[in-house]
């Protein structure tokens, strides 16, 4: 069953019969009396569509990301890889089998893709910023959140050509008021604390974080290994309603920091007080997640943007703006998503959030 909001369903209409707003709507709330109780505002606006030989849904083919809907199968979509999260390997029962997601961008969006199996296999040489382009894909729910899974009907292929990404404009909010479990948020303020980042040995292969035993390092995976170098960047933002720390994954503390990858390892063993000199007072713009660490009893913010060329009076503007907006409603508490530290026993893989997978790290390295 695929899910189509209303509103898709009367512009359809509209582009279809040239039809008002208000004429769709006036038909709407007739079949609406008429089967009183029946049917739902959505299942009314189907029934009109049917009524004047509108086609709402076509195989979808070549879709943009933002008209993806859950539910949709054969989709194709061309995006770039904006984000590629860990791969996870997981047993339930007497099934073993892995998955791997990342996001993808087109002008219109940003959409999750979920690989599963040796579909994870195939992905193994993608990174960021490549272009792909995913035909008989199928569109899910999960959390409220659409994604695409690649089926073993699904056909991948990487393309040359660059696309554009949508800049996401998030919700801007004070340190003050995150709660943890806020997603696509966005907090802006002067770094205060700096300290230097932390070091950990990764798989070379996959880049999942390795462990040393008996004088070797070890990965699920991949064996004994030579470790490759992965960090964290921690920091203290505030913007005079609170301090808030964040924590910064290897490509987000690249993007601060202004080094690439291999500047940063260089600095390994040597020291970082030029650069956190540099950085403290300065005023910088994140957008990510606010996540609440159970460990510490505190809220952190992960970014997953990073932005340090502001523009102060676009950056006025849009205070100003958001100023005028009445204040929200309360809002009910959101349901208590699984603890990560037993994520793998979490029945259905499926429903598991990955966007917590690096919590768990985070307090490792808060241990170290
Ligand atoms: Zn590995």
């Amino acid at each position: 069953m695929i899910k189509i909001p209303l509103q898709v369903i009367i512009d359809k209409i509209k582009e279809k019969t040239g039809l008002t707003d208000k004429e769709i709507q006036s038909k709407i709330k007739d079949k609406l009396d008429l089967l009183s109780g029946l049917i739902s505002e959505e299942g009314a606006a189907h029934i009109i569509a049917n009524e004047l030989g509108v086609k709402i849904f076509e195989d979808p083919g070549k879709l943009q990301i933002k008209n993806v809907l859950a539910g949709m199968r054969n989709v194709e979509l061309t995006g770039r890889i904006v984000k590629i999260y860990e791969t996870k390997n997981f047993e339930k029962e007497n099934r073993k089998g892995k998955l791997c997601s990342f996001l993808i961008g087109d002008p219109t969006g940003i959409i999750r893709v979920v690989a599963w199996n040796d579909k994870v296999d195939l992905l193994t040489k993608m990174k960021e910023n490549d272009t792909i382009k995913i035909e008989n894909g199928y569109a899910k729910e999960n959390n409220g959140r659409k994604e695409v899974h690649l089926g073993d009907k699904t056909k991948v292929t990487f393309l040359q050509e660059t696309i554009e990404v949508k800049e996401t404009t998030n919700e801007r909010k004070k340190i003050s008021e995150l709660k943890g479990g806020e997603e696509n948020v966005e907090i802006m303020g002067a770094i205060v604390q700096v300290f230097d980042p932390k070091f950990f040995e990764v798989c070379p292969e996959c880049g999942k974080r390795v462990r040393e035993k008996e004088g070797e390092f070890v990965c699920e995976q991949h064996n004994a290994v030579s470790p490759a170098f992965s960090y964290v960047f921690n920091l203290f933002l505030d913007d005079s309603s609170d301090t808030i720390r964040v924590v910064l994954w290897r490509n987000q503390a690249q993007k601060l920091l202004g080094l690439t990858n291999e500047e940063i390892i260089e600095r390994k063993e040597g020291t970082f007080d030029e650069v956190k000199n540099d950085l403290l007072g300065k005023i910088v713009k994140f957008s990510g997640r606010a996540t609440k660490n159970e460990m510490f009893e505190r809220i952190e913010f992960v970014p997953q943007l990073v932005f340090t060329d502001l523009n102060p009076e676009e950056e006025i503007e849009r205070i100003n703006n958001e100023i005028k907006e009445p204040l929200p409603e309360e809002k009910e508490p959101e349901a208590k998503k699984p603890d990560p530290i037993v994520k793998e026993k979490v029945e259905d893989i499926s429903e598991k959030d990955d966007l917590l997978e690096e919590i768990d790290d985070i307090k490792d390295l808060d241990s170290l």
